[in-house]
């Protein structure tokens, strides 16, 4: 077992290491050893302080997943044709001067999130072939918000200094001190932003990169009874925030993946193993298999802990919801992106806005996002692109194949009001996907050449 809390950084402050003898106390509250992940045990702490809020989330996900067994077979469909853009406000709250990470790190984050949500990632050849045929994917695109909940301009990033009340323990994320707007920093409305905390979560003693609290607000969550809604949202130590992190305690955590987990917590998902009787505990993911433990920054494909009901899987370890090698992990499966799909319709219902990416053979079909039109969907020559925004901006777009194929691109810069026309005459009939760019939102639009 690897002890991530003997890989002692020395650009910490040296006082720390004497905190480790107290902090062995509170490692007891996890129950098998060093995490990289408290988002279960955050659970258990506030269904000890809240009774019942544990049961809530469970019954949440079985509503969800009922949804989810309802549709299977649509879905897939109406995925496939509707983005879901998802702002993400990153409070990047410092105690010191390392943890205030640069916004390349914050941005290099996003790109990693949509790719692996989106299954973009070119590690997925290394899905072995049996999880093949189970790789899920979602279109999301997380972008950094860019108006504030007032309607100002926006970066989506806020940088301020923290004031924990316990401050040689950093933040702590039982008491979730890190949200307190005087201790930390005070989330936006999150029914409509996804909420993203970057803070020093005392990695070195604890071995916790992150935590995330799961969708709530059900129904069957008793009115006056305590709410969550200002919990709602990730925090991520900032060593493992971002890809190739300078502060990263192990090099397994290098390609960013730990908030592709916690994002997945935050859409429902729970841990692979399912946290607790090993092989009898199921994350309630039919395919998934059945692991007995986490697999502790391991990359071994010879495990398998658990004997599964019909084909026999070995583990996982591709997997985002495990603790493998984030060099291994490649892949949500099928069902865990309709979890989080479901999760985000029924419980998440403010986040995202949509673009809908039908006119498939519509020939007039005038489709719109932000201050920008496509039309026609259904050409011989011309398409247009009709912009119009408050104020300038530059505009990036690209017209791909059905394989992914760039056949055109362009820059427009500097447009407030315009409408460009795109020849598409030399294009070979078929399917095309025209992505729209303004550097903060993608759109796509789907357009057949006949
Ligand atoms: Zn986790």
């Amino acid at each position: 077992m690897k002890s991530l809390f003997l890989i002692l950084n020395t650009k910490r402050p040296m006082k720390k290491i004497f905190l480790l003898l107290f902090l062995f106390s509170s490692l007891e509250q996890f129950s098998q050893g060093l995490k990289i992940c408290a988002s279960y045990e955050v659970i258990k702490e506030q269904d000890r302080m809240h009774p019942g809020y544990k049961a809530m989330v469970d019954a949440n996900f079985t509503a969800v997943k009922s949804m989810a067994d309802a549709n299977r077979g649509s879905r897939a469909v109406n995925a496939a044709d509707t983005i879901y853009h998802i702002p993400v406000v990153v409070h990047v709250v410092r105690l010191a001067t390392e943890d205030n990470i640069p916004d390349s790190l914050i941005y290099s984050q996003i790109e990693v999130l949509n790719r692996d949500f989106n299954h973009r990632n070119d590690d997925s050849i290394q899905t072995r072939n049996a999880f093949k045929p189970l790789m899920g994917r979602l279109n999301f695109d997380f972008f950094l918000a860019t108006t504030d909940p007032l309607g100002n301009p926006s970066t989506g990033i806020i940088r301020k200094l923290g004031a924990p009340a316990i401050s040689l323990f950093g933040f702590n994320a039982f008491s979730d001190n890190v949200k307190d707007p005087v201790e930390g920093d005070a989330p936006w409305p999150t029914d409509k932003y996804l909420n993203v905390w970057v803070c020093n979560l005392n990695t070195i003693p604890l071995g916790l990169l992150g935590y995330a609290y799961p969708p709530t607000g059900a129904a069957n969550w008793d009115a006056g009874s305590y709410i969550d809604s200002a919990q709602q949202g990730v925090v991520i130590d900032y060593t493992a925030f971002g890809r190739n992190n300078p502060y990263i305690i192990d090099p397994g955590i290098a390609p960013g993946r730990t908030a592709v987990h916690e994002f997945g917590h935050y859409f429902g998902l729970r841990h692979i193993w399912a946290d607790e009787a090993a092989c009898v505990e199921d994350d309630g993911i039919s395919d998934t298999p059945t692991q007995g433990d986490q697999t502790n920054f391991d990359c071994d494909t010879s495990k398998n802990s658990c004997t599964d009901i019909g084909t026999d899987y070995p583990d996982m370890i591709e997997n985002y919801m495990d603790y493998s090698n984030e060099f291994c992990q490649n892949m949500f499966t099928k069902e865990q992106a309709d979890i989080m799909f479901y999760n985000l319709q029924m419980l998440r219902p403010n986040l995202a806005q949509k673009t809908v990416v039908y006119g498939v053979g519509i020939a007039d079909e005038k489709v719109s996002f932000k201050g920008i039109s496509v039309y026609p969907t259904l050409t011989k020559d011309l398409v247009y692109l009709d912009l119009n925004f408050d104020g300038e901006k530059n505009i990036h777009y690209s017209i791909t194949d059905q394989m992914g194929r760039s056949m055109k691109s362009e820059e427009i810069s500097q447009v407030k009001s315009k409408v460009e026309k795109i020849d598409v005459s030399s294009f070979p009939s078929g399917i095309y996907i025209i992505n729209i760019s303004d550097n903060k939102h993608l759109f796509h639009q789907k357009m057949v050449k006949n």
